[in-house]
């Protein structure tokens, strides 16, 4: 068969694919211990409260509406009405339901917009996305029609007390070019639990608005909801910022619906890209999330059950890391929101792509950290010395993972 331009790019076997993959067979292999994905922890309560949400919408008739009819290609109407309202009061931004769009899921938000804000132009330009702070989420890379439709920044690095560091943007490096037309950031960051800070954000916000480029904020970990975010931060917005939003790791991947909240122009961009190209997007995630907040519950759960259940279990596993793995050996990204660590083997002999391979072997899944930077242009030593883990299994499990990963570092380094 002969495929397109188009169908050659997006048939290749991306990193988010691999991804994919090893969370797809690794969930169907008895005993390998999941480190990998990024799929949301089942959390009991949360477990509990959707299957009772689910019986007594379906008894009401709300599930059999949801599934029974197409919404707007903006997305549930009332769902729009009731997160602008939301929103208004938690943040006190200017916003209504005009200023939301409904994606089936963010990952396609990010691909709308994108190739919305670079690639060719009109007039015979073309701009790229600017990810000011890498390491940047896999998922980004291959999501451009074009070729090279990312670029990234090294970060700054600081090293903290107890085996800690965290990133920074390099603002005294950051150039914004006339060949920018996006600039995009996860906070919290996804693989690395950063959380930039509100001056970061702030200085960024500023650069994009003297530029005249949209600053996208991905925020699938962030505040309100689901809330995975253990510093103190203030969510900004206004109608230069593009803030994309998920019902994914509030527990409902499943339900693949995502939320972008910008100005009315990128809104009706974004509708119409959706009647194009899903006519609409799925019905059951929005009416579930309508429901919460009926109820008082999605901001309730996100504060008073997901966010100490994953702050719980970060810091459990940062105990578990230290007992297997001192700090000569590995550094830890400081972990302040999402729902992975970071690790960082300065000194490892071996890249990280072979230590993933090796961990796999032996039935650990990880992934090696040279995918979470895209658009980097230069050669980056520790592009290859990182590995993200996410802290989703039973704590069990996940000692046996950490264990199995310090083994095979000190392998290593023996055979060094
Ligand atoms: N953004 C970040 C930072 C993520 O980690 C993910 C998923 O892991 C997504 C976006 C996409 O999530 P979804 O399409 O499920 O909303």
């Amino acid at each position: 068969m002969t495929f397109s331009i188009f169908g050659d790019k997006f048939t290749r076997y991306a990193g988010i694919t691999r991804l994919m993959d090893d969370l797809n067979d690794g969930l169907r292999t008895p005993g390998a211990i999941m480190l990998g994905g990024g799929n949301p922890a089942q959390i009991p309560e949360m477990d509990d409260y959707f299957s009772g949400l689910l019986a007594e919408m379906l008894a009401q008739g709300k599930l059999t509406d949801a599934l029974c009819n197409y919404d707007g290609p903006q997305g549930k109407n009332t769902l729009l009405q009731a997160l602008a309202e939301m929103l208004r009061e938690q943040f006190g931004w200017q916003i209504t339901a005009q200023n939301i769009a409904l994606t089936n899921g963010s990952q396609s938000a990010f691909f709308y917009l994108f190739n919305l804000f670079a690639g060719r132009f009109a007039d015979g330009s073309r701009r790229r996305v600017l990810f000011p702070l890498a390491p940047e989420y896999i998922g980004y890379a291959d999501a451009g029609l074009d070729e090279d439709l990312f670029v990234s920044a090294k970060p700054n690095i600081e090293l903290l007390p107890e085996g800690m560091f965290k990133y920074h943007v390099d603002f005294d490096h950051l150039t914004v070019g006339d060949d920018i037309g996006l600039i995009c950031v996860s906070r919290p960051t996804n693989p690395t639990g950063n959380v930039l800070t509100d001056e970061e954000i702030r200085r960024l916000d500023a650069i994009a608005r003297q530029r005249g480029v949209p600053l996208l904020i991905d925020n699938a970990y962030g505040v309100p909801f689901p809330g995975i975010i253990f510093t103190d931060v203030t969510p900004l917005w206004n109608p230069n910022i593009i803030l994309g939003m998920s019902l994914s790791k509030l527990g409902l991947p499943g339900s693949r619906c995502g939320i972008v909240v910008a100005n009315e122009e990128t809104i009706s961009a974004l509708s119409n890209m959706n009647g194009i190209i899903s006519l609409s997007p799925g019905s059951v995630g929005p009416a579930l999330a309508l429901e919460m907040i009926q109820r008082g519950d999605l901001l309730r759960l996100s504060e008073t059950v997901i966010r100490p259940f994953y702050h719980q279990r970060v810091e459990q596993t940062l105990a578990l890391i230290r007992r297997y793995l001192p700090e000569e050996r590995c550094l830890i990204h400081k972990p302040e929101g999402a729902i992975f660590l970071w690790l960082w083997f300065r000194d490892l002999p071996i890249s990280t792509e072979v230590l993933y391979q090796r961990l796999k072997q032996r039935g650990v899944l990880m992934v090696p950290g040279h995918y979470f930077f895209p658009g980097l242009e230069q050669e980056w030593a520790h592009t290859h010395q990182c590995m993200r883990m996410n802290y989703m299994p039973k704590p069990e499990l996940i000692e046996q993972g950490v264990q199995i990963l310090a083994e095979e570092v000190e392998r290593a380094h023996r055979e060094d």
